[in-house]
């Protein structure tokens, strides 16, 4: 266990130099106090808990006090924004400290959100919200605990510095880990800025540090391209299989590792509902839950498109042919197991349309369906679940086709397969409505819900005695709040 001023650092971003990033130094915000951390994004650190207790900790992730060998960078980089290229993004307002490297030998971005002003910060305040803040720390930590690839988040620090958005609100700072914070929007500024020897450049130093196997390849630029598609593909099956809705997948917001990043109007789908929108000021719906999959395909478009100097034009088709068999594959191989399914048949996917075509005309709620066909001997679930859907003879159909199919399943012991299918099924999900409590009450002061939430929401698999009430289904007010950009 280290304490805070016993970390090494080893800033290997900072070191590609001024044409990757520039020099900004953390713009404090005032009267810092620590709002939330996580413990087991701590522990990636290998910092002590009670790290968390010494003023050093709020100063340091509130931009007051920096480490002598932390290198704050913003980094530059472009995009596709609701399909419109932008040619000039960068961390507007996050800086990148420096990059951690702990006892295992993994390194770690450090990246300071809401640090203030940088040459990229456009029309903005350099500044992020409590409310923001809070949100995307508590969806980096929650994504983590159920297995969804993702940037972590190691706290959030409060403090009385107003910033402006529709009202006065407050800044805040959050604290993310990753193992990168390269983007695709990172090529696309190389490729479209016509500079062929950083675009070069920072495509070995991605491929070196991160995919160093495919130097092994006889292309390893084709290598390393296919290997994205693979991860962006198995990202996206965990999305769809789960129901979240990133709500901005602009090529600026897509990670170069294939993790969740950028958490801004997000939700996780209560009702199911293929063509639901989470982002208010996505008017089109381009980035409905369901256009999620066809959405991150254009954006590998958009990315082999940056490669083109350095990959032919055959091998970036190849690679990007296997992203929808490939998401697809590994999505169903997710609702199998959400299902209780450990086999594959010919007609699971069928099956799989009709249950959510009837889950869609009910309204049923998507996550505690699964939870709750889990809990009992599955006829018995059925019976339960068929009064939260409408179409209840397309329903009576369907779970008698399901029984017929779990038959086709090895026999095993009741208790076996519930514990199976709740080690899948998240009874805790980070619904906006519980997000939104939290942030009220942290607005006034009181970040014990905050820490609550954030506590339920590591465990979402486990039974939790006494916290029954965050895993009931929103009330009716919670399934409509308009969340928007404005962060
Ligand atoms: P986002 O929609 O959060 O992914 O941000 C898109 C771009 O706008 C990024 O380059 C951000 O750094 C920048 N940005 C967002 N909010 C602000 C802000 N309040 N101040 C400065 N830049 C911002
Ligand atoms: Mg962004
Ligand atoms: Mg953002």
């Amino acid at each position: 266990m280290k304490r805070l001023n016993e970390l090494t650092f080893d800033n290997r971003f900072a070191r590609l130099g001024d044409t990757f990033s520039t020099t900004v130094l953390p713009d404090p915000i005032g009267a810092p106090r620590l709002v939330v951390a996580s413990e087991a994004a701590l522990a990636l650190l290998d910092l002590d808990p009670a790290e968390t207790q010494d003023p050093l900790f709020a100063e340091l992730f509130s931009g007051h006090k920096l480490w002598s060998s932390a290198e704050p960078r913003a980094m530059v980089y472009s995009g596709h924004q609701f399909g419109v290229y932008v040619p000039r993004l960068g961390d507007g307002r996050g800086l990148l400290l420096g990059e951690v490297v702990n006892d295992a030998g993994e390194h770690w971005d450090l990246h300071l959100k809401g640090a203030g002003h940088t040459p990229y910060s456009r029309m903005g305040d350099g500044r992020a919200v409590l409310r923001s803040s809070i949100r995307e720390f508590l969806a980096s930590e929650h994504l983590h605990a159920l297995g969804i690839p993702t940037t972590r988040a190691l706290c959030v620090i409060g403090s009385n510095t107003p910033v402006w958005r529709e009202t006065q609100e407050s800044a805040a700072m959050l604290l993310r880990l990753a193992r990168s914070h390269v983007r695709f929007g990172h090529f696309e500024y190389f490729y479209y800025t016509r500079q062929p020897e950083p675009l070069k450049q920072l495509a070995e130093y991605v491929i070196d540090t991160h995919y160093p196997h495919c130097r092994e390849q006889p292309e390893p630029f084709a290598a390393f391209f296919r290997e994205v598609v693979e991860r962006t593909a198995s990202l996206i099956a965990w999305w769809q299989a789960y129901g979240f809705c990133h709500g901005v997948m602009n090529t600026d917001n897509m990670s170069i590792l294939g993790a969740t990043l950028d958490f801004g109007p997000f939700a996780f789908l209560d009702d199911y509902d293929a063509h639901f929108i989470c982002n208010h000021s996505d008017y089109d719906g381009r980035y409905s839950y369901e256009n999620q999959v066809d959405i991150a395909h254009w954006n590998l478009t958009a990315l082999a498109q940056a490669l083109t100097p350095m990959v032919g034009e055959k091998e970036l088709r190849e690679g990007f042919r296997h992203f929808l068999p490939s998401q697809r594959r590994q999505y169903l191989e997710h609702m199998r197991r959400r299902l209780g399914l450990r086999r594959a048949e010919e007609g699971d996917d069928e099956l799989l349309k009709r249950l959510l075509g009837s889950m869609q005309r009910g309204g049923v709620d998507y996550s505690l369906f699964f939870r709750r066909l889990g809990d009992e001997p599955a006829a018995a679930a059925l019976r339960r679940l068929r009064e939260e859907f409408v179409d209840l003879a397309g329903f009576d159909g369907w779970s008698g086709d399901f029984l017929a199919r779990l038959a086709l399943e090895e026999p095993e012991s009741e208790e076996d397969r519930r514990t199976r299918m709740h080690t899948v099924n998240p009874k805790y999900i980070l619904r906006n409505y519980l997000a939104q409590e939290a942030i009220q009450a942290a607005e006034q002061g009181d970040y014990g819900p905050v820490r609550e939430l954030h506590a339920v929401l590591s465990r979402p698999f486990d039974e939790q005695p006494g916290k029954e009430s965050y895993a009931e289904r929103p009330p009716e007010w919670g399934k409509h709040l308009e969340i928007s950009c404005s962060s």
